[in-house]
């Protein structure tokens, strides 16, 4: 590892692996733009093996990036089929998952009380820390709170709850208060964005321990709110990183480390120039931002005693950045920027999971990438013809 840089696995707390089938083709989209297409329009045409192609290329992707940990976010199971297509992909790659069980087809009442999800959790869930479960819902604000059963239906199966809360015009503050006055708050419960929320919706997130996922190239270019590090770090609230989804955004958490770290520096030059000021010192630091892809993403998931830092006795969860043939990764003189502002995923070398070598000398350890591709060119022809060219 000499010249090189080691750290801790990065662990990403909110990706919906299964749109990674569709890569970069919403590059331009708006958060409205990607409702119509997935959810209302084109979400149903994945099948089950469309599912499984994304989650393989996600994972794959997520290893070469040395993101030994990632929330899949899989809000596309129309049914137990698709979700046992989404576990098998998972479990035939040697990374770390959490399958965030969701159905946007169906109201979260209906699906979290389906019999077949409830066996395929029976047949799924096992002790193997290397594939661990949540539910994946929103929740509308709607003040007859029909979420509830589902909220319900977590607590009896022992699953943290993922939502999408602080989304611009889809999820505010009438769904935390909601949550919080019917006690469904707590401190394993991540929220997702939370970029348009007021400061009651931050106090009720912060009382009750729970942490936010910040997608800062999504919330950039989407539209949920401005990335909220800012007011995140106000109410000492736990921040974890995440890139959302391939469809636009880069998978690996080198972008989301350096547009996280840009987009509130940004805002705190901004403000201070309206108040005509100039920041001499910046709030958020390289570390902090490294901190959060790492063991803030570990202690989102529980995982803050065994993952998330370098220390004896932890899972051996591990990247080496080193590029010899790099002009770009010497000198290394402040570690933490070096990670944020300089490397990206070609500099990744070496990657461990559970002591195990997943990524070596800059290439993916028994991943059979020409079948990924094989699989994932089937889903984009049938997504070709089910929806035609004009699509
Ligand atoms: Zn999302």
């Amino acid at each position: 590892a000499r010249g090189g840089l080691v750290l801790p696995g990065l662990i990403d707390t909110h990706r919906h692996m299964w749109q990674t089938a569709m890569r970069g083709y919403g590059a331009d989209w708006t958060l409205t733009q990607y409702f119509v297409w997935y959810y209302l329009e084109h979400g149903r045409h994945f099948r089950p093996e469309d599912i499984h192609a994304g989650n393989l290329l996600a994972a794959a992707e997520a290893l070469d990036a040395g993101v030994t940990t990632v929330v899949d976010w899989s809000h596309g199971l129309s049914t137990p089929e698709h979700a046992d297509a989404a576990a098998d992909a998972l479990t035939s790659l040697p990374g770390r998952y959490v399958l965030a069980l969701g159905n946007i087809h169906q109201a979260p009442t209906q699906w979290t009380a389906d019999p077949g999800i409830r066996a395929f959790l029976r047949r799924r869930r096992t002790d193997d820390d290397m594939l661990a479960f949540q539910l994946a819902f929103d929740v509308t604000g709607d003040p007859e709170f029909p979420e509830k059963p589902a909220f319900e239906a977590a607590r009896e199966l022992g699953l943290p709850v993922t939502t999408h809360a602080g989304v611009w015009g889809a999820t505010g503050d009438d769904g935390i208060r909601l949550m919080h006055e019917h006690g469904f708050m707590g401190p394993e419960t991540v929220y997702v964005h939370s970029a348009s929320l007021s400061a009651d919706s931050y106090h009720r997130i912060a009382a009750t321990g729970g942490s936010v996922s910040v997608s800062t190239e999504s919330e950039q270019s989407a539209g949920q709110g401005y990335p909220p590090t800012w007011r995140l770090r106000a109410h000492d609230i736990p921040v974890s990183l995440s890139m959302d989804t391939s469809v636009w955004w880069s998978g690996d958490l080198f972008s989301a480390m350096r547009a996280t770290l840009g987009a509130d520096r940004s805002r705190e030059h901004l403000q201070a120039h309206e108040r005509g000021e100039t920041v001499t010192h910046s709030a958020l630091r390289a570390d902090q931002v490294v901190a959060w892809a790492t063991n803030g993403g570990a202690r989102a998931l529980g995982r803050g005693d065994d993952l998330g830092t370098l220390e004896t006795g932890r899972k051996a969860d591990v990247v080496l950045l080193r590029n010899d043939d790099s002009p770009a990764m010497f000198p290394i003189l402040h570690p933490y920027g070096h990670v944020v502002f300089q490397a990206q995923r070609g500099d990744v070398h070496t990657v461990l999971v559970n002591g195990r070598v997943v990524k070596h000398a800059h290439c993916l350890v028994g991943v059979d990438l020409a079948a990924i591709r094989h699989a994932v060119a089937n889903t984009v022809d049938h997504l070709r013809g089910a929806l035609g060219e004009e699509a």
